[in-house]
């Protein structure tokens, strides 16, 4: 069954919600990520420099899958203004309700989900 305008209404404020604290959390990690980066600069070799890499580059990783977050849900963004949104891009099946709440960037169904995941062997996907 297609989603209701209800349904995708809900689920689209979900994604414009989730994009904008999104946003920021990219922003502010970022920003302490290159703050601890400019710290190690600052303090040169007299300092721990170690600990404060490591941080910067926690962060920074932090900070990508955010990004990763982002661009899925930007894509989601796009794929309901083509009318494409909720429909598994291998199968065409549509994805159920309940599964799009959930991740709202889910881009296949369940059980093509478990095929590409078992396709892309060792990169395990949250989704
Ligand atoms: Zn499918």
């Amino acid at each position: 069954m297609p989603l209701s305008e209800a349904q995708l209404g809900e689920l689209l404020s979900q994604i414009r919600q989730r994009l904008a604290v999104l946003e920021e959390e990219i922003a502010r990690k970022l920003g302490q990520a290159s703050e601890e980066f400019s710290a190690f600069e600052r303090i040169g070799d007299s300092g721990d420099l170690s600990s404060i890499l490591v941080e910067g580059e926690v962060e920074m990783s932090e900070a990508l899958r955010d990004i990763d977050e982002w661009r899925g849900l930007r894509g989601a963004l796009r794929r309901s203004e083509e009318g494409t949104y909720g429909v598994c891009i291998d199968c065409g099946v549509e994805i159920p309700f309940e599964r799009l709440r959930a991740t709202p960037m889910a881009l296949r169904c369940v059980d093509c989900q478990v095929r590409s995941e078992r396709r892309e062997g060792s990169h395990h996907s949250t989704l």
